[in-house]
């Protein structure tokens, strides 16, 4: 694919997760994304998974340089991205043509990009006028062929002629015989548990969340998508504003 004439050079393209600099998976995605473009990675330097889109407003942050075109940031996947953006040359050498998120360990479909900092971390891409991929992926699946994919995706991003802040959610099952579709988002249900313990001095601490997750058949979702051995595409809003309950609203203004 021929990229679009204002590529004089090759793409940048800033990559982050939230499982770590370390992960395996943004390995899989550097790997991939470096033989479309220029690659740095700016991530979390532990796992901050469900870490959602916080800001680390309130301590101060260490900017880490690990190697050659990869940073750490002892913060969430947001403040990763917000600080590559803004460190004027100190992580990227100009604005990214395109932020990527992943892959992630595990699937985020449905609700789960409410409480998943790698959809986060490609929203903060998004937010600031970039074009984003957030990719997640099966824990089986063959991390550098669902890598591949994805660098085939952000190749055709690349090509539009208008660069806008599209959004978009990728999940990759363990295999995808189905190929790769277009989906809404689907409803996941997870267990939802308090688990409460005593630590040694026998005062009580807890745990939330379950591990059991399950979802209903739903025609054209990501959770379908999932179970049908395909790829799921979701495109997200940056605006939530719901026309849902307008008259409501209209009521309840004086
Ligand atoms: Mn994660």
């Amino acid at each position: 694919m021929l990229l679009h004439a204002r590529f004089v050079e090759r793409p940048l393209i800033l990559l982050s997760n939230d499982d770590g600099h370390f992960s395996r998976g943004i390995q899989a995605m550097r790997a991939a994304l470096s033989k479309i473009g220029d690659v740095v990675i700016a991530a979390p330097e532990t796992e901050q998974s469900a870490a959602s889109h916080a800001l680390s407003l309130h301590k101060p942050l260490r900017l880490r340089r690990v190697e050659e075109g990869v940073f750490a940031i002892d913060g969430t996947p947001a403040d990763s991205v917000y600080v590559a953006l803004h460190a004027d040359n100190r992580v990227l050498p100009r604005r990214p043509d395109l932020v990527v998120s992943g892959l992630n360990h595990g699937m985020n479909l449905g609700q789960d990009v409410f409480y998943s900092g790698t959809v986060a971390a490609a929203r903060e891409g998004a937010l600031r006028g970039l074009p984003a991929i957030a990719a997640s992926v099966n824990l089986k699946a063959d991390f550098a062929a669902a890598a591949e994919v994805c660098a085939g995706l952000a190749l055709k991003i690349l090509a539009r002629p208008i660069q806008d802040a599209v959004l978009v959610n990728v999940n990759i099952p363990r295999e995808w015989p189905n190929g790769i579709r277009a989906t809404k988002l689907g409803s996941r249900h997870y267990e939802e548990v308090l688990d409460f313990r005593k630590d040694p001095r026998g005062r009580e601490y807890l745990w939330i969340g379950g591990p059991g997750v399950r979802h209903e058949p739903d025609l054209g979702s990501d959770t379908d998508a999932y179970d049908q051995g395909a790829i799921s595409l979701t495109s997200l809003v940056l605006d939530l504003t719901s026309s849902a309950h307008s008259t409501l609203l209209k009521e309840l203004s004086t």
